[in-house]
């Protein structure tokens, strides 16, 4: 799905030089590098506040700590998502409420979230599915007229940019009250092991982010909450300054690679493409198409015996997850969501991806839709 190798590759020796003067200086936690990483990314998001920490999950978990919900408060995100989103809020006491996603764009859907809001709620998690950005004009007007806060899940959207309706433009993660997203080595900017960071424009909420990523205390050893220990590492920080300077050009041969995807099967009448929501750029985390009228699981195995692989974003709705199996939730409760897990495949879509490897994909598939 991914060729981390060749990616590095071309790389290489600007990351070697990164990685080597961490070790050089032994600063191995929080190095110069994690500072400049850190100033490098509120550049590139025109965001005053970026806390670098351990992953995504970590990030999410830490911006709920920070805003300092209550067990029993409602969070209102996406049935149609990573594991991730929910089980931060399950693990922290709140109340998951599940909601349906747009048949189009698979991203949360609005009007099902102002439908679930009660006096309960406290936050909405918009996951900006995919790569690109759920519809936060309408999702921050609702937020607002509720007095509840959003936390964007920008795990997989890194770099994608926001319109408004009057023009002006916003980085994904940077619109809602906080941010969070991963470093996970197949994201968009990927480091090489664990990584993630949150995002803000609050200066007071950025300081008690701070607090909690680090033990709840702002003088060591001084701890005035309960928090938790979650670091980004300098190697992975330097790396991924490395990264940065690529992300504009690692999303530009995405969306090539969408486009060449578009053009081959937008018209086979079996695959539906990508829908691009006129409001988002797409960063093409994942390139997923909807099966129509063909078996999505017959065709994933015909790619694989072929040697191509796909994925299936998602296979179980959230509120299906025997984790998570809740009372308030039943089967068909989500139609969207779960027809789209019955019917979604995701194509290999990576930076490096050569041309014959584009052709070879593209031919297998086409294979598959005459057979
Ligand atoms: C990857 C991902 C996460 C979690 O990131 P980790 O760094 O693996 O903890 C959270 N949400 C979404 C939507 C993701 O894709």
């Amino acid at each position: 799905m991914v060729d981390l190798k060749a990616q590095y590759n071309r790389i290489k020796s600007e990351v070697d030089v990164a990685i080597q003067e961490v070790i050089d200086t032994t600063t191995f936690i929080n190095g110069p590098a994690v500072g400049a990483f850190q100033k490098d990314l509120e550049q590139y998001l025109h965001c005053d506040h970026v806390i670098p920490c351990a992953n995504g999950t970590d990030a999410l978990q830490i911006a709920m700590m920070a805003l300092g919900y209550k067990p029993g408060d409602e969070v209102i995100t996406a049935s149609f998502t990573y594991v991730a989103t929910a089980e931060v809020i399950a693990l922290l006491g709140l109340k998951p409420v599940l909601v349906d996603v747009d048949p189009k764009t698979f991203n949360i859907d609005p009007e099902a979230v102002e439908k679930a809001i009660t006096d309960k709620t406290v936050a909405i998690v918009p996951v900006h599915l995919f790569g690109q950005s759920a519809p936060m004009e309408r999702l921050m007007e609702i937020a607002k007229k509720h007095n509840i806060d959003i936390i964007e899940d920008t795990a997989q959207a890194i770099g994608a940019e926001y319109t408004f309706s009057d023009g002006s433009v916003k980085k994904a993660g940077t619109i809602g009250r906080v941010g969070a997203t991963s470093f996970f080595p197949s994201k968009n900017l990927g480091c090489y092991g664990d990584g993630g960071a949150i995002f803000t424009q609050d200066e007071q909420l950025a300081a008690k982010i701070r607090m909690i990523a680090n033990h709840g205390q702002r003088v060591r050893y001084y701890h005035d909450e309960i928090g938790v220990n979650s670091r980004l590492d300098s190697i992975q920080a330097a790396i991924l300054r490395v990264k940065l300077r690529e992300l504009d050009q690692y999303a530009f041969r995405r969306n090539q690679l969408a486009d060449a995807y578009d053009a081959a099967f937008g018209n086979s009448g079996k695959l539906i493409t990508p829908v691009r929501f006129s409001n988002s750029t797409h960063v093409f985390h994942q390139y997923t198409l909807l099966t129509n009228g063909v078996s999505r699981d017959e065709m994933k195995e015909f790619l694989e015996s072929k040697g191509v692989p796909a994925m299936i974003y998602y296979p179980v709705p959230l509120h299906m997850q025997k984790a998570y199996l809740d009372p308030r939730y039943k089967q068909g409760d989500f139609p969207v969501t779960e027809d789209l897990c019955a019917r979604v495949v995701s194509l290999p879509m990576h930076t490096e991806m050569q041309d014959e490897q584009l052709q070879h994909i593209i031919a297998t598939v086409n294979q598959f839709l005459q057979s």
